[in-house]
């Protein structure tokens, strides 16, 4: 989102040199300059001891493909504590261990996408009432059910079952 008036006073932005970041819209009324704004989400793999994942079914999302766990990061918080908090939102699972995987831009919403694995011990989900259905899936399974088409869900699925397979050879190896 770019700005064109100030959010805090409504004054009309000018176009003003600022340092390394050339032209910016500036405000001459609080002195200060407006960089474009994007919204922050995290995205989470929840994995149980048992190698699957947690996969919900969210409408307004889509409703071809399942989901992972995803939210809005709201200020003060950091992005594991979003996750977290997610986490136990929209599936009722505590997270036992959180691990960043990469960050992901979605283009489409202009939006920031912090990508984690969080490790959860299998139980029963308790659902939020933003997710219609949920159940935990093989994740060698689950990467086919989520947005095939370079989504965030596929490369965290990805990444997720690559390391279980260098774990699974390491294992074989000694
Ligand atoms: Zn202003």
């Amino acid at each position: 989102m770019k700005f064109t008036y100030c959010p805090d006073c409504g004054t009309k932005l000018i176009q003003k040199e600022i340092g390394d970041e050339g032209l910016m819209p500036y405000c001459e009324n609080c002195k200060k300059p407006l960089f474009d704004m994007f919204s922050t989400c995290i995205i989470a793999l929840v994995v149980n001891e048992y190698g699957e994942a947690a996969l919900l079914r969210q409408g307004y999302i889509s409703h071809q493909y399942y989901n992972l766990v995803s939210g809005y990061m709201k200020p003060g918080e950091t992005a594991e504590y979003t996750a977290a908090r997610e986490v136990e939102e929209e599936i009722g699972v505590p997270v036992e261990r959180l691990r960043f995987v990469g960050t992901y831009w979605f283009g489409k919403k202009d939006m920031l996408m912090i990508g984690f694995i969080a490790e959860a011990k299998k139980r029963e989900l308790k659902l939020s009432g933003e997710v219609d259905a949920a159940e935990w899936v093989d994740a060698s399974r689950a990467i086919d059910m989520v947005h095939p088409g370079g989504s965030v869900s596929y490369a965290l699925l990805e990444y997720y079952l690559k390391e279980q397979e260098s774990i699974r050879q390491k294992g074989s190896s000694l």
